[in-house]
């Protein structure tokens, strides 16, 4: 009796304590680190990345979205959403109606972000949380009239160390508690356009680097008692392709400039004609092999890049490592925004802390999955999205899955174990029902025979 009460007394302790550990918010930090190609993680050493997902999970492909350009991944990421959807349709818009321009350094008007809602926003909108940022793209911007509680005005020369002190700052000082969290560091893009993703020597130097920064990263989070309770995300927007000088589209050489406005160029070319549609059409389709020519109509449905008012009438597709060019040399070694399927243009995501399993790799997701994913651990019920919560559910503790090599052992082993219960069953009923020849007993002459004499 004295142990049961022991035993109760126990249980009612570890459960309280289970509870106030339970009550504390999830918290979360996204991380980017700006082109880093999936195949950068076979192709170089990364062991401080390599110790992070020894520790969680990885996902060696994430098919990220059309255009394979920075501003657009990286609120596909955040918002779950196609670019069609959320309307950052390129690094470079215009929009006809307004007049307005966006580009690299022209994107803090809320007009060109307010037609989705980031996670940062919705987070906020939560009773007693608050967000974070350090450079994501749009953090800096009022989108519905809401920043970040905390972010930085985007400026590339901060260092990665100044934005890290100041994330871990916000997460370990803020009433309310900041409970998500976005980190965004350059590289290895800049390096990545600039030699070329082929270039061994200069992209090992740098990935290095990008590998030493995860470090600093996990080092900081450790130290400051961050580590155990936070989960982390890093991740990327998209990939790097090589270029060449022997790969250009010269536009210049087809059809006349002053007869279109050219809205983005390379390697998707937005194309507003100035005279007949069909005319500027009729000449671009005939201008270079290795280049794909569209009506805004015509866009194959898989790239999710039609519906919206930004994409503009033509759109001009150049085959992965072409450039497309008026009149120039070769502006970069390495470039990306291709078709989202190649895998040249795919990042990678891992994934670490109590959301999360340990040791797990995964083939694949969408980048439009993660938001669904980040709502989940958040607890934030997600806007519509284009993503599906189903394709993330192995990579969480909290959540049962099976993967398809898992589903076919399982399948072959049940059918195994009745293919044997069945020929057992056949067996035994052949067995019982095999009628006994009746014979008499033969009686031998001296079985009469007394047995004791
Ligand atoms: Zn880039």
């Amino acid at each position: 009796m004295k142990l049961l009460v022991i035993l109760l007394f126990s249980g009612l302790i570890t459960g309280c304590r289970g509870n106030s550990s339970h009550n504390l918010p999830p918290k979360l930090l996204l991380v980017s680190f700006d082109g880093f190609r999936a195949d950068y993680l076979q192709n170089y050493e990364f062991p401080h990345l390599r110790n992070f997902i020894k520790e969680g999970v990885l996902v060696e492909h994430v098919e990220n979205v059309f255009i394979t350009k920075t501003f657009p991944n990286h609120y596909s990421i955040v918002t779950g959403l196609y670019e069609e959807s959320h309307g950052i349709v390129a690094n470079s818009m215009y929009d006809v109606i307004t007049k307005k321009h966006f580009s690299d350094f022209d994107d803090k008007d809320p007009f060109w972000w307010n037609e989705a809602v980031p996670i940062w926003v919705t987070n906020q909108l939560q009773e007693n949380r608050s967000s974070a940022a350090a450079m994501w793209p749009g953090t800096d911007v009022p989108i519905h009239n809401t920043t970040p509680s905390y972010f930085m005005n985007y400026s590339s020369s901060v260092s990665f160390e100044e934005r890290l002190n100041n994330i871990t700052m916000w997460l370990m000082n803020s009433n309310p508690p900041v409970t998500f969290a976005t980190l965004y560091w350059e590289e290895p893009d800049a390096s990545g356009h600039k030699y070329g993703p082929e270039d061994k020597e200069n992209m090992y130097r740098v990935l290095k680097e990008v590998d030493d920064l995860i470090g600093e990263l996990v080092h900081k989070l450790k130290v400051l008692g961050l580590w155990e309770d936070l989960n982390v995300i890093i991740t990327s927007d998209h990939g790097m392709t090589q270029c060449s000088k022997d790969k250009l589209i010269n536009l210049d050489l087809c059809i006349d400039h002053s007869s279109y406005t050219l809205v983005d160029l390379t390697p998707v070319a937005a194309i507003l004609p100035k005279i007949n549609t069909t005319e500027v059409y009729n000449k671009l389709k005939i201008c270079n092999p290795h280049m794909n020519v569209y009506l805004k109509e015509d866009i194959p449905a898989r790239f999710h890049y039609q519906h919206n008012d930004r994409i503009q009438p033509i759109i001009l597709v150049a085959d992965e490592g072409w450039t497309i060019v008026l009149n120039k040399s070769l502006p970069k070694l390495g470039d990306h925004g291709y078709d989202n399927s190649l895998s040249s243009m795919h990042p990678f995501l891992a994934a670490h802390g109590p959301a999360f399993h340990k040791g797990y790799k995964h083939s694949t997701i969408n980048s439009v999955d993660i938001y669904p994913m980040m709502c989940h651990i958040l607890g934030l019920k997600p806007h519509p999205n284009n993503g599906t919560f189903g394709h993330t559910k192995c990579l969480l503790v909290d959540q049962w899955c099976i993967n398809l090599p898992e589903a076919i052992g399982i399948v072959i082993g049940a059918l195994l174990v009745l293919t044997t219960l069945t020929c057992l069953i056949i067996i035994m009923q052949n067995r019982l029902s095999v009628p006994r020849p009746f014979s008499r007993l033969q009686l031998q002459e001296d079985d009469d025979d007394p047995l004791i004499e």
